[in-house]
């Protein structure tokens, strides 16, 4: 199947071809007609399946038809950076349509408030917002939302998480009865549906791999000592020259932290919440545009974004809710590329990666820690008796092959090297012995 078949508007296509989409994704195949059929529509797609092109074409589409102007569509999506994501990629496919998106997110200082209001002024056809500002722009009467025609709602899930739901009750209000609205979220728990049923009228239903990670995601671990992750973090980046790599911490402090060991030895930065908005979208940027390489950041980073050609994402913490592992790396593999998740397992959260295992439906490959590097705890998917490893408080623990254990490490903080030695880091250089598992790449069935 190409885009043709949905006879899309000739301005559209030329804006696909542009962007050179040549054919639908699954999750486009399956919701782009219902949506062009004017159904309500709920959808389960992770990040990373082209679940944005698949809300956003079929109603610019419908936008272009009608040839009007006025405020037609609403989106809410949980956070300022999907926000910027989404108007970002409807500027995309709209650039022969003159059609215009504006987003609205709080966070930022006075003078982005003033040009989120200059811009309702001025008017476009599609507002993209996170809940909270979009509230304050209704309370000031600063949007109309009468001509409504679409109501989208991305990331539910996530939305229902950060407590959204009751301000999207207050939104819906300010909205049309007779409209479309279409709710598309990662997971399907059963809150989501139960609030679905306030909001949407019959829905159709699809779904794509619940829970799965992306093809083309080589996902394995390392089973870890806290006090052994940086220097496998310095090994990992030091085996490429690697242009696009996010890791992921718990908290904003490992954040930090990692990022001062890193600082001086990788082209790196640090995304947290102690951030201004400004600072945000700088980083951001220059990630985006490769002058950084490396990101480090929390969870907030892990459905905001959307660049292409992330070649590694490394869990440095294991996420303690399985349905972020899966966003996080979805950040990888976006559509038909191929990626790679590594991530870290220590002691007390084996049990979080047993969770993890059990919701994408496979058990991830195992990586032999490298050469230099003392052994991990042992890794095991039982449940456990004893409160774990006896031993996890030593200390960093690189050293020399053949040497005793150094007591201190010398371990100078690598620049990545040129890519002569490309191996992939699910077995690195020094890796002698094959996974627990077997070095198999990860086969994802939907
Ligand atoms: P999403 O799941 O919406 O976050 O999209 C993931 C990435 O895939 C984005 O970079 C999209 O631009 C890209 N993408 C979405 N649909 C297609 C398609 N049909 N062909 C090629 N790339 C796509």
């Amino acid at each position: 199947m190409d885009f043709s078949s949905f006879k899309f508007e000739p301005a559209l296509q030329e804006g696909l071809d542009a962007m050179g989409f040549e054919q639908p994704t699954p999750i486009q195949e399956k919701a782009i007609p219902v949506i062009l059929e004017e159904k309500d529509l709920i959808a389960c797609a992770q990040t990373g399946t082209g679940k944005t092109a698949a809300f956003i074409l079929p109603v610019l589409n419908k936008i272009c038809e009608s040839g009007s102007s006025t405020l037609n569509t609403l989106i809410l999506a949980p956070t300022r950076e999907l926000a910027i994501q989404i108007d970002q990629q409807i500027q995309g496919f709209a650039y022969f349509l003159g059609i215009s998106s504006i987003p609205v997110y709080g966070g930022g200082d006075g003078v982005v408030w003033e040009q989120q209001k200059r811009a309702l002024e001025t008017g476009a056809e599609i507002v993209v917002a996170t809940p909270g500002r979009l509230i304050a722009l209704l309370a000031g009467g600063k949007i109309n939302l009468d001509t409504l025609q679409h109501l989208i709602l991305d990331e539910a899930d996530r939305m229902m998480d950060m407590g959204f739901s009751d301000d999207i009750l207050k939104i819906v209000n300010y909205l049309p009865k007779k409209r479309q609205t279409i709710l598309f979220s990662a997971t399907m728990p059963p809150k989501i549906r139960q609030f679905s049923m306030k909001i949407l009228h019959q829905p159709e239903e699809i779904s794509i791999a619940i829970g799965k990670t992306a093809e083309g995601v080589t996902q394995s671990f390392y089973s870890v000592y806290d006090t052994q992750k940086v220097d496998l973090v310095k090994h990992i980046l030091s085996q490429k020259a690697y242009e696009a790599v996010i890791i992921f911490a718990s908290t904003k402090e490992n954040v930090k932290n990692l990022f001062k060991a890193l600082k001086r030895g990788f082209d790196v930065e640090a995304f947290h919440s102690d951030l201004e908005q400004v600072e945000r979208e700088k980083i951001m940027s220059a990630f985006k545009n490769k002058a950084v390489k490396i990101l480090i950041g929390t969870d907030i980073i892990s459905r905001g974004i959307d660049v292409v050609g992330i070649e590694l994402v490394i869990n440095y913490d294991t996420p303690s809710d399985p349905e972020d592992y899966v966003h996080r790396v979805g950040r990888t593999a976006r559509a038909d590329k191929e990626g790679e998740a590594i991530t870290f397992v220590n002691p007390k959260d084996q049990y979080k990666f047993v969770r993890i295992e059990n919701l994408i439906g496979m058990e991830v490959t195992q990586n032999e820690l490298p050469e230099g590097l003392e052994a991990g705890p042992v890794y095991s998917r039982e449940p456990k008796k004893s409160s774990g490893p006896k031993n996890k408080n030593r200390k960093p623990n690189f050293k020399k092959k053949g040497s005793k254990p150094a007591s201190k490490p010398h371990h100078k903080p690598k620049q990545a090297p040129p890519a002569q030695n490309p191996s992939p880091q699910t077995k690195p250089a020094g890796s002698k012995k094959p996974g627990r598992f077997g070095p198999r790449k990860n086969v994802v069935e939907e």
